[in-house]
């Protein structure tokens, strides 16, 4: 760090994203990317035309994407906001609406939050997971404080009915809650229903999981016309031109061909649930997933241990050290050729153990 930095950044822990490796290649399961590549009229949209027109500014509204999305999901353009990935969201939310009362979240979910939490000095409380690592939704209702929870909660896979989440949103009428979506396509259910009936939720989604496009960087969000106008506020106060052209380009024409993502999320899910039948039947523990990944342990071998040994020999998984899921890695769910190859070498790596 250099002198002339605010100290009041010294403590700062900056979010660590998972391993991007340049160096050879992996069967890379370990951050929730899709494994199919975006569809055939995203790859026509963002043609050498769009790159020449990269001189000038993108559109600081994002227009058509935004009336596409609107239209795709029933809303109006004013309930919509469009973001550099939904961590844009979520970093503007926290500074909106995290000093004015503190923050909630569960102690174990996207680690963005806390990051979020500790850039802003936000007196926040990270709520404990039930032993079987679910959301208590008890924990979260009557908190007079920003809330914010993942649906489904990663890295667990693990969802919350809608009426749940929506006595979540009823209990806490005076603050923000904030759900995070971004894996509810495959198979949680959404709260956009909702946006009409209560002022204080935030519906944030990205392009990143479901749509094959982590690298454009795009997310959205859902809410009442007032919270929109308050992202509005810093997005327009940091970066008007956050969504780039070519991303622009691609997110509409992705919309625009959303059976190709829906019938890929449906073959996904399809592979989740074989890939966790094979685990079980290895004698692994496998939380039940709504995700594209599935969150997994084994008594017979340490999580740290096994997410290495899966990397010796080229197969990435997410592991994390914090102390009470150590023993789980997390597995992005591939194509079912990547799974059945992903399962043979932890069946080789069992087989080692003995
Ligand atoms: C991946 C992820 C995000 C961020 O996605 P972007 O790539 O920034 O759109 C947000 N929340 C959760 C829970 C995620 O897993």
């Amino acid at each position: 760090m250099s002198r002339f930095r605010d100290s009041k950044f010294s403590s700062l822990k900056e979010y660590v994203p998972g391993e991007q490796p340049q160096d050879k290649k992996y069967i890379k399961l370990n951050t929730n990317e899709s494994p199919f590549p975006p569809s055939p009229s995203v790859i026509k949209a963002v043609n050498s035309e769009e790159v020449s027109k990269l001189n000038l500014y993108s559109d600081p509204e994002c227009k058509v994407l935004k009336e596409t999305l609107a239209n795709h999901y029933g809303m109006k353009t004013e309930n919509v906001f469009l973001s550099n990935g939904s961590d844009e969201i979520l970093n503007f939310a926290f500074m909106l609406y995290g000093n004015v009362n503190g923050a909630v979240f569960p102690d174990i979910s996207y680690g963005f939050y806390k990051v979020f939490g500790d850039l802003y000095n936000i007196n926040y409380e990270e709520i404990p997971l039930t032993d079987s690592f679910e959301i208590n939704p008890e924990d979260y209702k009557n908190r007079n404080r920003f809330v914010v929870i993942a649906n489904p909660n990663a890295p667990t896979g693990i969802a919350l009915e809608l009426s749940v989440v929506e006595d979540i949103i009823k209990s806490n009428r005076d603050n923000i809650v904030l759900v995070d979506e971004a894996y509810v396509d495959f198979g949680a259910e959404s709260a956009i229903g909702l946006i009409g009936k209560y002022d204080n939720l935030i519906v944030c989604r990205t392009y990143s999981k479901s749509r094959s496009l982590a690298g454009a960087r795009l997310g959205f969000a859902f809410a009442s016309k007032e919270l929109i106008a308050d992202l509005e506020l810093i997005r327009n106060s940091t970066n008007p031109y956050n969504i780039n052209r070519l991303t622009q380009v691609a997110g509409t024409a992705a919309i625009n061909e959303d059976s190709y993502y829906m019938n890929a999320c449906k073959e996904i899910s399809k592979v989740r649930e074989y890939t966790a039948d094979k685990l079980i039947a290895l004698g692994f523990e496998v939380l039940p997933s709504k995700a594209n990944f599935i969150f997994a342990k084994h008594k017979d071998i340490d999580g740290g241990e096994l997410y290495l040994k899966l990397k010796e020999k080229g197969v990435l998984v997410r592991h994390f050290t914090k102390e009470k899921i150590c023993q789980f890695n997390r597995i992005t769910i591939g194509t079912k050729d990547q799974m059945d190859i992903f399962l043979d070498t932890v069946k080789t790596i069992m087989e080692e153990e003995k």
